[in-house]
């Protein structure tokens, strides 16, 4: 039977037709409004957690191994729940990199692990011991055997003691010239400061006028002051770190306890909206069998005014339900934009101050060249392309010839500018990628990627005469230095030792034969 048509006759309307229906249009217009904040603050969210995984992983005591859920999480299309799993796994083991940075285990000797290299350090002073002649008891007293005790705050105050206890025999023998250059590189080898700069210069300026024992046993005194100064600042820093990694740790849990009440909210959301269409729907089937079996037009329109009234009761209740839940989720919004954007701030300001360190960690402070450490690091890398690709590496060791007798002459001050200007002349000599580091006291190395021995050798050649050809000058007077070079090449089966052997070999022999030249070994 043909329906007659309700929606013109006034009477037929059910009561505020279009109340909830605005309402219900609003609602879903504000769902989306919410879905795209969601999807905002989740990319925030995940850069955020990003940024501190690799803030974290600069603290070197995560492995690849717990880190790499969260990374593979973060760095798919991974949906909020697999990050919140991940970042879950991942927090409950932050505690324990808390802990490891207090821990005696972790920090066996003592101190940071970016900017210090504890076996280069233990290695001078092994050497300090032996050009004192000092017996191999007063050595491994010195070097200490308690992990906690291995500080070279430590180890500093203990040889002072020693040498001080054994001065009288000490006075006997003679003064060991390399001495001094140990010395150096000794404090050098310290973990760096920024806000230390100052004292590591006065005590490397005493350890370059350490020429006998009366001299050496106060700047030993010095170096041990410094050295406690560089362990309570190392203790500051594991502090600092300690408590941000705690601080860090709970904002993600409360990160995590948000995404997990959201999830709930949009599990009773999407239950509550199947509940409506199913009522809906269940009421139109109803609806028209029952329009199908009426006779009569009144009872039709009493049929259809019923489940109008039904199906509007239905909205209205899903709607009063929905309302203070999105309010809730706004809120929720809200707040997990404000907790991104402090974490943001936070891991962004300890990255930069973690990046500024290690770039002062691995840098010369007198030069601005690469120090050793560095070099280190990166002569390891390029052995590892050598050995993959098998392009020629070369490098060589340079060391200014006569440096103690222009220190002599016109002062320390004087060879610390002649030090800064070779460094210069030598690194404007040099291809942009060949690396060039001062190795330490007055001996550089330059590594040449992708060089065989003849061309590494003239550019040794190039190098000294450049530094030959310059004409230096201290107040007035003209001053004449050269450099002698010794340049190996990677052969096979080569270990990065024995190319540093053979260049410094084959600089002993330049030196030997009169200096001022190059040879190769
Ligand atoms: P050779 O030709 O055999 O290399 O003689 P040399 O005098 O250059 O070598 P030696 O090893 O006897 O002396 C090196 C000197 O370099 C001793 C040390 O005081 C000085 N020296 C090391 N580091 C620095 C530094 O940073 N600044 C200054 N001014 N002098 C330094
Ligand atoms: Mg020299
Ligand atoms: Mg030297």
């Amino acid at each position: 039977m043909a329906l007659p048509n309700m929606a013109t006759d006034p009477a037929n309307l059910p009561p505020k037709k279009t109340d909830w229906k605005s309402r219900y249009a609003d609602l879903v217009n504000e769902y989306d409004h919410l879905k795209s904040d969601h999807t905002r603050e989740g990319s925030d969210w995940k850069k955020a957690i990003s940024r501190l995984s690799q803030v974290i992983q600069e603290f070197s005591l995560v492995d690849d191994a717990t880190l790499q859920p969260l990374t593979r999480a973060l760095s798919g299309d991974g949906n909020a729940e697999s990050i919140a799993t991940a970042v879950n796994d991942f927090c409950f083991q932050l505690p324990e990199f808390d802990n490891g940075l207090t821990s005696s285990e972790t920090s066996n000797t003592g101190h940071s692990a970016t900017d210090y290299d504890p076996a280069q350090f233990e290695q001078v002073l092994t050497n300090f011991c032996s050009h004192l002649n000092l017996d191999p008891g007063s050595q491994q007293q010195i070097l200490g055997t308690d992990p906690e005790d291995c500080s070279p705050a430590h180890q500093l105050n203990r040889l002072y003691e020693v040498v001080q206890r054994h001065s009288g025999q000490l006075a006997q023998q003679p003064f060991d010239p390399a001495i001094s250059a140990l010395l150096i590189e000794m404090v050098q080898s310290l973990p760096k400061f920024p806000e230390l700069d100052a004292q590591l210069e006065a005590a490397t300026s005493r350890a370059q006028t350490c020429d006998n024992l009366n001299n050496l046993l106060p700047a030993l005194e010095q170096f041990a002051a410094l050295a406690d100064t560089v362990h309570q600042k190392i203790e500051q820093e594991r502090q600092q770190s300690a408590e941000f990694l705690n601080s860090t740790w709970q904002r993600l849990t409360e990160l995590i306890g948000f995404l997990d009440s959201t999830k709930n909210d949009r599990e009773q959301q999407s239950k509550a909206s199947n509940h409506l269409q199913q009522g809906i729907q269940t009421r139109i089937a109803a609806l028209v069998t029952e329009a199908d079996a009426t006779q009569s037009l009144p009872a039709l329109r009493a049929i259809l005014g019923d489940s109008v009234e039904q199906i509007r009761n239905q909205v209205n209740s899903y709607v009063e339900e929905e309302v203070p839940r999105l309010r809730r989720a706004e809120e929720q919004c809200q707040q997990l934009g404000r907790q991104v954007a402090e974490l943001k701030q936070e891991t962004d300001t300890l990255r930069k101050s973690l990046e500024k360190k290690q770039q002062e960690a691995s840098r010369d402070p007198l030069t601005g060249l690469a120090n050793r450490r560095a070099f280190n690091r990166l002569l390891a890398q390029e052995q590892e392309r050598w050995q993959r690709y098998g392009r020629p590496l070369s490098l060589i060791f340079l060391d200014i010839d006569w440096f103690k007798t222009i220190n002599d002459q016109f002062g320390h001050k004087a060879g610390d500018a002649a030090l800064i200007s070779i460094a210069r002349i030598l690194r404007k000599s040099l291809r942009e990628n060949d690396l060039l580091a001062r190795f330490g006291g007055e001996e550089f190395v330059a590594l040449l990627p992708d060089s065989e021995p003849g061309a590494a050798f003239e550019v040794a050649e190039k190098l000294r005469s450049a530094v030959m050809e310059t004409n230096f000058r201290f107040q007035e007077q003209a001053v004449h230095i050269t450099i002698s070079c010794g340049v190996s090449t990677f052969a096979d089966g080569d270990t990065a030792e024995d190319v540093l052997h053979r260049a410094d070999t084959a600089l002993y022999q330049a030196k030997d034969k009169g200096r001022n030249q190059s040879e190769v070994g």
